[in-house]
């Protein structure tokens, strides 16, 4: 699915205390797109994500999902819409600290009452270096495989897109490393588009199509 996002702004506050967060920003992201989004911090990016995503909606502009604008349907097509289509990985992991990393996994099916695929989550554990820690809770984990955890819950539901915002900014470089790798070859193996912020330039570096953010003015940078 196509994914149209055309002529975004995001304006916070009022009056004198008003931040532009996001200028009139547009993009199209094919099927199967590996685009990375770097810029200086506060330049806009999270807020980018977080519309793209339908976890905040726009002040203006419009973001199609093939033909559905999903910020101008019900609150609960887009919350069905989020927990079916999209993976969200965040910078905190936000796993659940008194449910085991087995248990954080399959929470996003248990919302939407429905049995997680076992073998597809054991699968997962495999790739992502977890059987051996599915029991253990959070504060049990290593960073690294906290956020491993983290990204075996966004694609629990088989989500087509995935969406990462500086997954590996809480972790050394070697973790941080790995769980690019890891990333990286799931997206290959089971052919999802995957939009990743970071502040690294080697992790852009890995990414088919690379934009810019810079005071909220989002470009492509194209290869010279
Ligand atoms: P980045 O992820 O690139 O660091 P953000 O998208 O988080 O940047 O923030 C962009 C700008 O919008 C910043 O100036 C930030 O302070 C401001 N901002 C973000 N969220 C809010 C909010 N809820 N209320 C007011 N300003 C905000
Ligand atoms: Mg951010």
């Amino acid at each position: 699915m196509e994914i149209r996002v055309k002529d975004i702004s995001k304006i916070y506050g009022a009056n004198e205390n008003q931040v532009v967060a996001l200028n009139l920003a547009s993009m199209t992201i094919q099927e199967g797109d590996f685009i990375s989004i770097m810029g200086p911090s506060g330049s806009g990016k999270s807020t980018l994500l977080h519309i793209i995503s339908g976890l905040d909606t726009p002040t203006s502009g419009s973001v199609l999902y093939g033909s559905t604008d999903i910020h101008h349907g019900s609150d609960k097509d887009l919350s069905a819409f989020r927990r079916r289509k999209i993976g969200f990985i965040f910078q905190q992991f936000n796993l659940l600290p008194v449910l085991t990393a087995y248990e954080n996994i399959v929470m996003p099916m248990l919302l939407d009452k429905k049995q997680a695929d076992e073998a597809y989550l054991q699968e997962l554990a495999s790739l992502l270096g977890l059987k051996n820690r599915l029991s253990h809770l959070p504060h049990e984990l290593s960073g690294g495989q906290q956020q491993r955890t983290a990204i075996a819950r966004a694609l629990i539901a088989k989500p087509d897109i995935i969406f990462a915002d500086e997954p590996t900014g809480n972790l050394d470089s070697k973790s941080g490393g790995e769980v690019m790798n890891m990333l990286c070859n799931i997206r290959e193996k089971m052919k999802k588009t995957l939009v990743i912020i970071t502040h690294d330039p080697r992790i852009a570096q890995m990414a088919e199509r690379r934009f810019t953010i810079i005071d909220g003015e989002l470009s492509e940078v194209t290869a010279s």
